[in-house]
């Protein structure tokens, strides 16, 4: 394999199907190891052959470079919203994070007895400070919630490190994305900032896929 970092991307073309389909890598190849994080849809023809992988069969992949998808080099804190599988790259990013500048993760699941992925690596990552603070929120349980409602409880937090240069990093479904990114306009409209100029810095990037 070339050289690959998280958050580039593994296409696998399943059988039966010409086009590939993506997922975002969670590790680099200095990792030593290839991985992704893979929803199962219902019929889905690459998600259902993946899932299906018994160990010690082969499959065959490409990697597609995406560098607009990782934190800036820098200091500044760093924000990682995303949901479900989107914790993928987010947790490869924090994995990365050996020099602990500040990083925070937003993440939404649907329930913690069954989902709550990468529940014991994050809880690592707290204790040696690659992680700063964990905000995971689910959705099918009493008084739960989505990511955006986390997001929107924590406004006075986010905004105060927009205000110290951090970089918003997002990755899940397309419908999750646009939530944040209406929760996030609205966090920052007192500061007279929005997404908008946050992208043009480069500060707001973006990971995201299918309808779901
Ligand atoms: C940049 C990018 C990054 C991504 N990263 C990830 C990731 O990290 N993790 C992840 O899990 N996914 C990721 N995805 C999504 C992934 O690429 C696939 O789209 C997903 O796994 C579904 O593929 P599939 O072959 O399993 O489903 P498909 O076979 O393509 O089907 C998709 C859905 O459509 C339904 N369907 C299929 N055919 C029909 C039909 N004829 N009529 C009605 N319904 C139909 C299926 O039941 C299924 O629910 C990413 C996508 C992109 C673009």
């Amino acid at each position: 394999l070339p050289r690959f970092e998280a958050g580039d991307l593994l296409a696998i073309v399943p059988p039966g199907s010409s086009q590939p389909r993506f997922y975002s890598l969670a590790s680099g190849s200095k990792d030593g190891f290839l991985e992704i994080c893979v929803r199962k849809h219902p019929g889905g023809l690459c998600s259902g052959m993946l899932h299906g992988l018994h160990p010690g069969q082969q499959i065959a992949a490409f990697v597609q470079a995406n560098p607009h998808f990782r934190p800036a080099s820098g200091k500044a804190p760093v924000i990682l919203i995303g949901a479900g599988a989107g914790i993928g790259p987010l947790a490869g990013f924090i994995r990365n994070n050996t020099d602990k500048y500040p990083m925070y993760l937003y993440w939404g699941g649907r329930d913690p007895a069954s989902d709550f992925l990468y529940e014991p690596e994050l809880g690592e990552y707290l204790a040696d400070r690659r992680l700063t603070q964990l905000h995971a929120v689910f959705s099918r349980v009493k008084e739960g919630g989505y990511v955006q409602d986390r997001v929107l409880d924590h406004a006075s937090q986010i905004r105060r490190l927009i205000e110290n240069g951090a970089q918003i990093l997002v990755c899940g479904s397309r419908a999750m994305a646009t939530g944040i990114m209406h929760a996030v306009d609205g966090i920052l409209s007192p500061l007279n900032l929005d997404v908008q100029t946050l992208k043009l810095q480069g500060r707001y990037r973006e990971d995201v896929f299918g309808s779901a």
